[in-house]
């Protein structure tokens, strides 16, 4: 085996940003504080993460139905909500530097002096905006700080629109907004991130069940996309650290580079939301029950993670680093020294992602730029492309090819070579065992297709 260095969060932002993973928002006037942008490798990367969620918790469920719902907020919406008076971190500062620190959190040191700390003040952590041309009274709304009430407040036009029947769920991917007060952890903690959630209603009674069934489906989800399991653990509340709308909340914790940390929750919510927006409103949210001749509120379990946590839990799982020479030199091609030694460099990344969630699914490179090899590959390649993100290489010898698509996590690298041309085959090598396997041009595509089947 060859060894892997632990991975730090300096690497994986460094990785992220040279090869277009994410870079931070706005660099060219100097940045904007917690907010990232995703470049090209990185839009894919969470697009997959996204299509992953919709895919197992949608796509293949009779019960969950998906909705897109606005971020601009009316204020009462998040006044019955609760998020008006309670969203809110407990904030100090320091009378000294005037910077703001969380009060349930360890404030750290400062270099040149002892913080002073002012009292602890309650700091809002929505933004607010104005609907409209005036700024009177009655336009105020907010950017969303989670994208769960806009499933509440369409809880009875999906149930008059469609045929689902309690217990069902409603699923979002969608921005969310909160002007965090501690950041500095990469992707960890941002000011405008996707939440990936869903409301699932059940009868009061049922929800203890339905609660562990969902934190066993969260679990499951990381682990089949390739987090492994004694990286997670499970976190229950105390009552003390519940959020204003909680009954009890179990969170999933990863060991993130800097420490075990939450990663995704699930939360029962009870019938708080629905019963709030009744009264507010005063239009019943219920569900008539057929068999039961009967309506009742739903309770609600919300199992919820963040896209860019879960992003930064995938890069950190798939991250690793081995001394430059992974495979056999002769093998991948990589050129030797004349002296016969291996190149000075460092070390070789690679993203050992799952294929599902990885960017390029192919990367496709002829043997030379000769002998009609070039269009052997460019017509594979065009092929492939109807189906996946696939990349196409011809600069540098295959070993610089291969580490090039290795740091990007590409699984697949296929090689067009002089045979190809007599036995219409091409060599498919595997990023992680780097073993080599010749299959048939006519063949490739059943092939990755397969592979990509689960
Ligand atoms: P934390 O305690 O870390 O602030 P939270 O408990 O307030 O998080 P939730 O309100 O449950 O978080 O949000 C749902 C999910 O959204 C979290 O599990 C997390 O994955 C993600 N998330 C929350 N806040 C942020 C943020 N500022 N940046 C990135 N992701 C976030």
């Amino acid at each position: 085996m060859v060894q892997t260095m632990p991975v730090n969060l300096e690497s994986l932002t460094n990785l992220a940003k040279r090869r277009g993973f994410v870079y931070p928002s706005q660099e060219l006037y100097g940045g904007l504080g917690a907010v990232y942008d995703f470049g090209p490798l990185g839009t894919m990367l969470k697009n997959n993460i996204r299509a992953a969620f919709i895919k197992r918790f949608v796509q293949e469920r009779e019960d969950v139905v998906l909705v897109d719902t606005a971020v601009l907020t009316r204020q009462d919406v998040l006044r019955a909500s609760g998020h008006e008076q309670s969203f809110s971190d407990p904030l100090v500062e320091c009378t000294v530097c005037h910077q703001r620190f969380r009060a349930d959190e360890k404030v750290p040191e400062a270099k040149d002096h002892e913080h002073k700390l002012a009292e602890a003040k309650q700091f809002n952590l929505m933004f607010a905006t104005h609907v409209g041309a005036t700024k009177e009274a009655g336009s105020l709304a907010y950017l969303r700080p989670e994208t769960a009430q806009g499933m509440f407040v369409n809880f009875k036009q999906v149930l008059d629109t469609t045929r689902i029947k309690v217990p069902f769920g409603i699923a979002q991917v969608g921005k969310s907004f909160r002007n965090e007060i501690t950041t500095g952890e990469f992707l960890f903690r941002v000011r405008e991130f996707e939440i990936a959630e869903l409301e699932y209603f059940v009868k009061p009674g049922t929800q203890d069940k339905v609660f562990t069934y969902w934190i066993e489906q969260w679990e499951q989800f990381f682990i089949d996309y390739g987090i492994k399991k004694e990286n997670l653990k499970r976190h229950v509340h105390p009552k003390e650290t519940l959020s204003h709308y909680s009954k009890g909340t179990t969170d999933l914790l990863f060991q993130f580079p800097m420490g075990l940390k939450e990663l995704a929750g699930v939360a029962n919510r009870g019938d708080y939301d629905l019963a709030q927006h009744e009264k507010a409103t005063g239009t019943t949210l219920q569900f008539f029950d057929e068999q039961e001749k009967k309506a009742y509120r739903p309770f609600v379990i919300e199992p919820t993670f963040g896209l860019e946590r879960a992003f930064l839990a995938f890069l950190t799982e798939a991250y690793k680093e081995y001394p430059y020479g992974r495979g056999s030199d002769a093998a991948v091609g990589i050129p030797t020294s004349p002296s016969g030694e291996r190149r000075n460099e460092e070390q070789e990344i690679v993203l050992h992602l799952d294929p599902r969630l990885a960017p390029y699914k192919v990367a496709v490179f002829p043997l030379v730029k000769k002998e009609k090899l070039p269009e052997i590959a460019q017509k594979l390649v065009q092929e492939l492309r109807k189906q996946w993100f696939v990349q196409y290489d011809e600069s540098g010898s295959i070993g610089r090819r291969y580490r090039r698509a290795d740091e990007i996590g590409t699984p697949w690298c296929i090689t067009v070579d002089f045979d190809t041309q007599k036995d219409e085959a091409v060599t498919i090598r595997d990023r992680d065992t780097m073993k080599q396997e010749r299959v048939k041009l006519n063949k490739v595509s059943d092939w990755i297709a397969k592979k990509l089947e689960r």
